[in-house]
């Protein structure tokens, strides 16, 4: 059997005045999740337990197979794995994002989609000035994709002051809120704000942020740290579901989730964790890994960027390239491996209203051999919420799937 996950990364929505009352999945036209929902069956799971918060960290957890409130520690130790940094049992990771506040406000969690040779050089003096010795430990910063930079805190002659109660803020549920309402707290926190607070003047007068300005992009105003953690155990997918996988995403996070569980890191030309990616190059990319894999899972994150941006144009432009580029040509693909299997799944909602994650069911779609059709006709949140099939607990969907 092959197996084939398509994620439309925050794809679930609410009915938008500006499209009728339709959702963005209905109002898109995608003639191919709605031929896996005809084909197959379209239900509902809940991917983000309480009291963890909605994000793709847990849900993608979920989504793969694994009960969050078991294995989940964090954010930022999931994409180290995809950076290839390795943590020690006492080490932690924190996400170390480049920020644009204005006017006292979280203006942008991205600093302006920074590219990675700009982000490279602003990481550089971050980890120049305020890496190295600290008591009874030592900092790194490492360089990320764009605006995603990792902190690791390696704990030496003591432990590191971390605890499970530190609390962070992750930006990109503060849109336009006062940034100073959301710095860090508890244990390990004064390091924190620390940091954050001394990245300010290193970055006020920095040449990356002159040249930003003078070509009209927005600068990165500080660095913002959250989604720390130690390094999770969990069990291998193959072991636990038996099929040996693949991960094809432009984001370290859901990449490195993968990778975690022992799926292959499968790289996409032109894959750019953003709405200008190559839609058609993540398609041909899955159904060549299903030729070496049991199971092929392919994420998107443009819905998701969609959403964070306020934008329900952007969002069906998104999902009508995924329904186009991917879902479609893996449903001609996958029969002529013999049996097979695709399930469609955001990993959490993302309304447009908020620009934020949030907690809730999410629609699934899934088709293929030995799934009864139920007499859905389309792939959407309003066929989910009548639908018979619900799974609470969202990591028990990955075993309906496999047919295990
Ligand atoms: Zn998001």
């Amino acid at each position: 059997m092959k197996y084939a996950i398509v994620i439309p990364d925050g794809c679930a929505d609410e009915p938008q005045e500006a499209l009728g009352g339709k959702t963005p999945l209905q109002a898109a036209k995608l003639p191919n999740m709605d031929r896996a929902a005809r084909m197959g069956v379209v239900g509902r799971s809940n991917n983000v337990p309480q009291p963890l918060t909605p994000a793709s960290d847990v849900a993608t957890l979920s989504l793969f197979g694994y009960d969050p409130l078991v294995v989940y520690t964090g954010r930022a130790p999931l994409e180290t794995v995809a950076m290839g940094i390795a943590l020690g049992p006492n080490d932690w990771a924190v996400r170390c994002n480049l920020v644009t506040v204005k006017d006292g406000k979280m203006h942008d969690f991205t600093a302006g989609h920074i590219n990675n040779a700009d982000g490279a050089r602003l990481m550089a003096t971050i980890h120049e000035k305020l890496g190295g010795p600290v008591p009874g430990g030592e900092l790194e910063f490492h360089a990320g994709v764009q605006y995603r930079n990792i902190l690791v805190y390696r704990a030496k002659e003591k432990p590191a002051p971390f605890a499970k109660e530190t609390v962070t803020q992750p930006p990109h549920d503060i849109p336009e809120k006062p940034a100073v309402d959301f710095l860090p707290k508890g244990p390990g926190s004064d390091l924190l704000r620390d940091l954050m607070q001394k990245s300010l003047p290193l970055f006020a007068d920095h040449p990356v942020n002159r040249e930003r300005i003078a070509r009209g992009d927005k600068p990165a105003t500080q660095i913002w740290l959250w989604g720390q953690g130690r390094s999770p155990s969990v069990e291998p997918f193959a072991k636990v579901y038996g099929p040996q996988g693949a991960i094809v995403s432009a984001v370290d996070l859901v990449r490195g989730t993968g990778m975690l569980i022992g799926w292959n890191r499968v790289d996409s030309p032109g894959a750019t964790g953003y709405l200008d990616t190559d839609y058609a190059s993540k398609g041909r990319t899955g159904i060549a890994a299903l030729k070496t894999h049991d199971l092929v899972c392919v994420h998107v994150e443009a819905p998701d960027e969609a959403s964070h941006e306020g934008r329900a144009d952007a969002k069906i432009e998104a999902l009508e390239q995924i329904d186009k580029h991917i879902v479609g040509p893996l449903l001609d693909a996958l029969p002529s491996f013999g049996d097979w299997r695709i399930l469609v799944s955001p990993d959490h909602r993302t309304p447009i209203r908020t620009r934020a994650h949030a907690y809730g069911m999410v629609p699934f779609a899934i088709a293929g051999t030995g799934i009864s059709p139920k007499g859905q006709t389309s792939y959407d949140e309003v066929v989910a919420d009548a639908s018979d099939l619900e799974f609470e607990q969202g990591w028990k969907l990955m075993r309906w799937f496999l047919g295990k």
